[in-house]
Order: structure tokens, then C-alpha cells, then sequence
């Protein structure tokens, strides 16, 4: 069971990195790649119509948050929390799905990423400095 609630309380990109890794990504692709046969809508799952509801999932994430204080955003209520969890899982399946059309290995996608991003932000300039590598 994914515990989004603590990803976001931790607000770790790694503790994501860890769970999707724990995660049995080819077989929550399966399950997602059953439902649509089931409902015959491999047609609609096309690369451009799945970027575009993952944008939209993203967005209704970031409607939950919208126009709210900072330090409001710290701590959701627990309706907010079911709706984060209900967004997070929407925008995982559309990213999982969106990798199954493409036959992205997600994986090593992010692994490549992260290895790409620790040397972009090397400790030492960047720790407690949120200006992009190439803004410094
Ligand atoms: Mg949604």
C-alpha cells in the first residue's frame, strides 16, 4: 500500500523514489493496461491524450492548494489529505500508463534523472539553496 500522506509529510523526493521502487510497477502497468482493455480504451491512451490528463491530475493537485496560506499547505486537513491521495494516485496512473504506451522503463528513467540531478546540485552548493543550478 503506497502512503502518500507520509511522502508528503516528509516531503522527500527520495522517499518517493524508495516507494516507487518498492513499488511492483509492472504490475500496477498490468492492472492499468487490463482496466483499459476492459473498457476498450487502449484507443483513447495515446501519448498526447495521456500527457494532457496527467497535466490535467497535476492541476487538480495544485487546486487543492490554491490560494491557500503556506502555512495552511503544511498541514491539510484530512479532507485535503484524501483528495491529495486520490490526485497523487491519479497522476501516477496517468504517468505509469503514459510509460507502457511508450515502453519507458520509468526506473531507469529516474534513476538516470537523479544521478543527472545530483550532479547538477552538488551538496556543497546546494544545500538550503533552492536557486536553479543555472541561476547561481
Ligand atoms: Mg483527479
Amino acid at each position: 500500500m503506497l502512503n502518500f500522506q507520509l511522502i508528503y509529510k516528509r516531503r522527500s523526493i527520495l522517499g518517493f523514489f524508495l516507494i516507487l521502487c518498492n513499488m511492483d510497477i509492472s504490475k500496477i502497468q498490468n492492472q492499468l493496461e487490463k482496466f483499459a482493455i476492459e473498457r476498450d480504451w487502449r484507443q483513447f491512451h495515446t501519448p498526447k491524450n495521456l500527457a494532457m490528463a496527467l497535466s490535467v491530475e497535476a492541476s487538480e493537485l495544485v487546486e487543492i492548494f490554491q490560494w491557500l496560506k503556506p502555512e495552511e499547505s503544511n498541514s491539510p486537513d484530512q479532507k485535503q489529505i484524501e483528495s491529495i491521495n486520490d490526485e497523487v494516485a491519479d497522476i501516477a496512473m496517468y504517468l505509469l500508463r503514459f510509460c507502457s504506451v511508450l515502453e519507458i522503463d520509468l526506473e531507469s528513467a529516474i534513476k538516470s534523472k537523479l544521478e543527472r540531478n545530483s550532479e547538477k546540485y552538488p551538496i556543497n552548493l546546494s544545500k538550503g539553496n533552492s536557486q536553479k543550478y543555472n541561476k547561481r
